[in-house]
């Protein structure tokens, strides 16, 4: 790329960041960092009507939390209101646009009158000189008019019989008939320019080299490209990502699929403050901000080959626009789901993990969390047994071992706890159904037996004894696994869920096995 890259994410502050409008303003950042270019935000909040108090906060936490923080801005639009005019003036001077005095009701009657006869209206070459404006009106009446105070506004004047061409990165060459467009309104007797003008204008003042941004926008850029035409302005170049499609069926993905389905479509959690709505957000439902990346990065672009985990990084290096796909993009939420568990599972590290989970086991429980072995921190994650009498404290390893244990099973954070809360406090009641089914009359005496036989065992010895030792126990016994395993496990857990029994009593150590086995000997009646 031979020019200065410049791009910028342009959201208008009306609620929440939609996924979708994450997705884009990810690509944008992609591609200004592959090509050592700028990311610039800007709040298009030209229509104050439609003005959300907290959606600016919100758009910007939410990129710092994805961690694909702007490099420039933001700027406001509201704040910049005293440039705009001039460029509309100018617009008028060159005769590329005109000034309009309809009021609402009178395009409504024509809106209404037209769609009596079968026809559209549409406010442009056809009927601008049966219209209220300063092509069909006197210099004078239009002096008139701009001194007394009505409202106006400032259109463009669309040209007649002319075709046009537009280029778009990701579609291609298009051609568009001007017959078809109407003489859209730029500038507001409120003194706000439309987002059609505030968004040329700006583009141009901030040397944007390419605008990166929704599809919903592609039927604009017709009026985009004349401006730029009528300022004499080099345009940028234009990229339309494809659609974020709803999971099933047709249709652009809504908020109302997400409620439908239970999943978050923002990425943080919003109140709306109108309503104190809540809606869902992935940070609040345990996503990594990497995996909600990852998976954004697939909605509308691919590698072209096999790999489906990107870090940030990886995917700088190897995002392309012309890899961006026309079609719309549908949303799977197992897939974001299945990105989650992937980054438990193979991405994040023990550590971090752990340091993830720590602040629900304080919440749940009164133990302080110690780390005693600095030096090996979480690192022997097999060697170590813990004697876990003192109830109060929990060594960080310990910790480290239980999710070692069950993270399999996890596709987030906030699913650890109930994945195994047991290893945090022994169970106070055991599964109904399962002791009637489980619980026989001699399992009382093969507990006792499986105690003595655990006390016989040094704990430390090695890390792989304890799966070869039950194992050759059962067979001199003659013992079937299950028939000591399933009661075990309720003894231990008090229910059937749980890693494998072995690891359980792995990571329980020996003195709180034996503690919980009694406890079950003493309690369970069936
Ligand atoms: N303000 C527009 C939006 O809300 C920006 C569209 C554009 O990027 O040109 O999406």
């Amino acid at each position: 790329m031979n020019k200065n890259v410049r791009v910028r994410f342009a959201p208008s502050p009306t609620g929440p960041l939609h996924i979708g409008g994450l997705r884009t303003a990810l690509f944008n950042y992609l591609f200004a960092k592959k090509h050592n270019g700028t990311f610039i935000l800007r709040i298009e909040d030209t229509d104050q009507s439609r003005f959300v108090e907290g959606a600016e906060q919100y758009i910007i936490d939410a990129l710092n939390w994805c961690n694909i923080p702007f490099n420039e801005g933001p700027y406001r639009q509201s704040e910049r209101k005293h440039i705009y005019k001039q460029y509309a003036e100018q617009l008028i001077d060159s005769g590329n646009a005109y000034y309009a005095f309809d009021t609402t009701e009178e395009l409504d009657f024509h809106r209404k009158d037209h769609e009596a006869k079968g026809k559209t209206f549409i406010y442009n070459w056809h009927n601008r000189l049966k219209l209220k404006n300063s092509i069909s009106l006197s210099e004078e009446d239009v002096k008139t008019k701009l001194n007394s105070g009505d409202d106006y506004v400032i259109r463009f004047k669309s040209p007649q019989d002319e075709t046009l061409r537009l280029k778009d990165i990701i579609r291609g060459d298009m051609t568009i008939d001007t017959n078809i467009l109407d003489d859209k309104v730029l500038f507001k007797s409120d003194g706000m320019p439309t987002y059609h003008l505030a968004n040329i204008v700006d583009d141009h003042l901030m040397e944007i080299s390419h605008v990166i941004r929704g599809e919903e926008w592609l039927p604009s850029l017709a009026l985009h490209q004349l401006l730029y035409n009528a300022f004499g302005w080099e345009a940028p170049e234009f990229a339309h990502l494809p659609l974020i499609m709803k999971p099933t069926g047709k249709g652009k993905l809504s908020k109302r699929d997400g409620d439908r389905l239970g999943f978050p479509v923002f990425p943080l959690e919003w109140k709306d403050p109108k309503t104190g709505e809540v809606s869902k957000g992935y940070r609040e439902e345990g996503y990594f901000p990497e995996a909600v990346i990852n998976f954004l990065a697939f909605l509308g672009w691919n590698p072209g080959t096999e790999q489906e985990i990107f870090t940030l990084k990886e995917l700088i290096a190897d995002f392309d626009l012309e890899r961006v796909h026309k079609a719309g993009a549908r949303f799977n939420p197992d897939k974001a789901k299945w990105y989650n568990q992937y980054y438990i599972m193979y991405v994040k590290t023990i550590e971090e993990l752990t340091d993830l989970f720590i602040p629900t086991i304080q919440k749940r429980t009164n133990y302080i969390i110690i780390n005693n072995d600095k030096s090996t921190k979480y690192k022997k994650i097999r060697q170590e047994y813990i004697d876990r009498s003192n109830y109060e404290n929990i060594d960080l390893g310990y910790v480290a071992r239980v999710i070692w244990s069950i993270r399999a099973k996890a596709s987030y954070i906030d699913d650890f706890w109930s994945l195994s809360d047991f290893f945090f406090e022994p169970p106070n009641s055991y599964d109904k159904k399962a002791v009637k089914k489980q619980w026989k009359e001699d399992t009382p005496n093969l507990m006792k037996a499986f105690i003595a036989f655990i006390n016989h065992f040094d704990f430390d010895d090695t890390s792989t004894w304890l799966d070869y030792e039950i194992e050759k126990w059962l067979e001199i016994k003659g013992v079937h696994f299950g028939k000591l395993a399933l009661p075990l496990r309720l003894c231990l857990v008090g229910s059937l869920k749980g890693p494998f029994v072995n690891k359980i009593i792995e990571i329980l150590g020996e003195k709180e096995t034996i503690r919980r086995i009694e406890k079950a000997i003493n309690t369970i009646k069936n």
